[in-house]
């Protein structure tokens, strides 16, 4: 039998589909490749909870360690995943916790997929300011067939695809040497005092612990700096649920006047899908009734909307593609930081002694902000940054420093300070903000 047949067979064998002569096929589950029945203990029963007078308890037991490492990445969205390439590229063992199947975040599994804010206006023109390893992200996606478009001038605010970014998150992190651990909800931090050592996470292995050196909260919702007790700010804000739409390129040319016209939503780099961004309700993103009753009545809305859209004449093609499997969070927690950037200072122009990144947004008018490092630093914890859309900013300022491209920015920052804190042998609040700039700067990073 020639490799090619061999192949073909062990695909259907393993219980997918395959092409022969052009023709579909469609396989069977298989049923003689079968489960292996091991001895193995029950992970969950030490840590079994008990009643006691009538409250539930949770009696006190020894949690493994199951990784000792020097930065400890928790969350593995756009700022997580530039985090703990940034901190690995300085040569430390980087371990990056995410609690979904893949990485990305909100951008990917949220569905969410203009990367906004790469570019601001210098008095030379349109300036790219996401560079360094947020950049090389998107060069790559460049690479990868369908991974990204841009549809603005000099690849300004690209639209990419998420499962291509999904991969090329996974490539880049497995090249840099990254450990990674999937399916793990961190739920607790570990303390010492004031200081983070560590945090302790849910898994199909049971508890578990990891203790770090340095702790980089880039959960989005700021989940280790709440359970560690730092400052910081808690937000209502509009929650969405994004979804894309396929066979939009089989709208019916024959349609009456005006009804191609009207938009389905942006372009996608796969050229008959469509994906739609969903205000939402404002809600408490951390709490679990609203996100159950949000996620409900968002897909219900989702499915009504996409029948309307297929009873437009000439729309019978168009079908759900597909709705994001996290729902659109856009602000949870922001930190309350050593320095708290505000929409005001930064229209002002402010300039930080201790910048990090630059940018800024279309409601700014894209005018150049300096991002400080002390937004990244809580008041008081220690051995703690946070990255991503959970840094200190004001309410305003937020909607800037919450979009993808500033996350790739503070990511990259969280990372490469606590390299140096580790490199230095001091807390990340002490670290040298001149080395700090000199490290992003080697690593491609645009400081203005
Ligand atoms: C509906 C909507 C539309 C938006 N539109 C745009 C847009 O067009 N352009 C733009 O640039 N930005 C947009 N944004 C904002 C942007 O997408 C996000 O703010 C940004 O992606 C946040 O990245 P992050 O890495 O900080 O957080 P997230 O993407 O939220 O990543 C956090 C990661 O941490 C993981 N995690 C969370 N808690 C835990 C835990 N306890 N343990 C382990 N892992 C955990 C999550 O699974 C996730 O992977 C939009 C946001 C929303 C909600």
């Amino acid at each position: 039998m020639d490799a090619t047949r061999r192949g073909f067979l062990q695909g259907l064998a393993l219980g997918g589909s395959a092409v022969a002569g052009g023709r579909l096929l469609r396989a069977q589950e298989p049923i003689h490749l079968g489960s292996k029945v091991v001895e193995a203990p029950n992970v969950y029963r030490s840590g079994a909870a008990i009643i006691e007078n009538g409250k539930v308890i949770r009696p006190r037991h020894e949690i493994s360690v199951i990784s000792d490492t020097g930065v400890l990445v928790v969350g593995g969205g756009c700022a997580g995943v530039i985090a703990a390439l940034a901190a690995a590229r300085a040569g430390h063992k980087v371990t990056l916790v995410e609690r979904y199947g893949c990485f990305g975040g909100l951008w990917t599994a949220g569905l969410v997929l203009i990367v906004l804010a790469t570019h601001v206006k210098t008095a030379q023109g349109l300036n790219k300011c996401v560079r360094g390893i947020g950049d090389e992200l998107l060069e790559r996606l460049l690479k990868v067939r369908n991974g990204i478009v841009n549809q603005e001038p000099g690849k300004r605010n690209p639209t990419s695809d998420p499962e291509a970014t999904k991969y090329v998150m996974a490539e880049m992190l497995r090249e840099a040497g990254v450990e990674i651990l999937l399916h793990s909800w961190v739920t607790n931090a570990i303390m010492d005092g004031k200081t983070v050592r560590g945090v302790v996470f849910e898994s199909k292995s049971g508890c578990l612990a990891i203790t770090a050196k340095v702790v980089v909260d880039a959960t989005g919702d700021g989940d280790v700096y709440g359970a560690a007790g730092a400052e910081h700010v808690r937000h209502l804000h509009r929650i969405g649920l994004v979804h894309r739409l396929g066979n939009v390129d089989r709208v019916n040319a024959a349609a009456p006047a005006g009804a191609k016209e009207r938009r389905l939503g942006s372009i996608t780099p796969l050229p008959s899908v469509a994906w739609v961004n969903m205000q939402g309700p404002q809600g408490d993103c951390l709490d679990v009734r609203t996100l159950t009753q949000t996620e409900l009545d968002g897909r219900r809305a989702v499915w009504e909307r996409v029948k309307a859209v297929q009873q437009r004449p000439g729309h019978d093609q168009v079908f759900l593609l597909d709705t994001a499997s996290q729902l659109g969070i856009r602000a949870s927690r922001t930190l309350k930081g050593v320095v708290e950037p505000t929409y005001n200072e930064a229209m002002a122009g402010k300039r930080y002694r201790d910048v990090i990144g630059v940018g800024g947004a279309d409601f700014m008018g894209e005018r150049a902000c300096q991002i400080p490092y002390g937004a990244l630093v809580p008041v008081r914890i220690e051995n703690l940054l946070a990255a991503g859309r959970c840094v200190a900013a004001d309410n305003l300022m937020m909607n800037y420093t919450r979009l993808i491209g500033p996350c790739l920015l503070t990511g990259q920052a969280a990372g490469a300070a606590a390299a140096l804190a580790i490199r230095n042998k001091c807390r990340p609040r002490d670290v040298d903000v001149r080395q700090l700039q000199a490290l992003l700067k080697k690593q491609g990073a645009y400081l203005g």
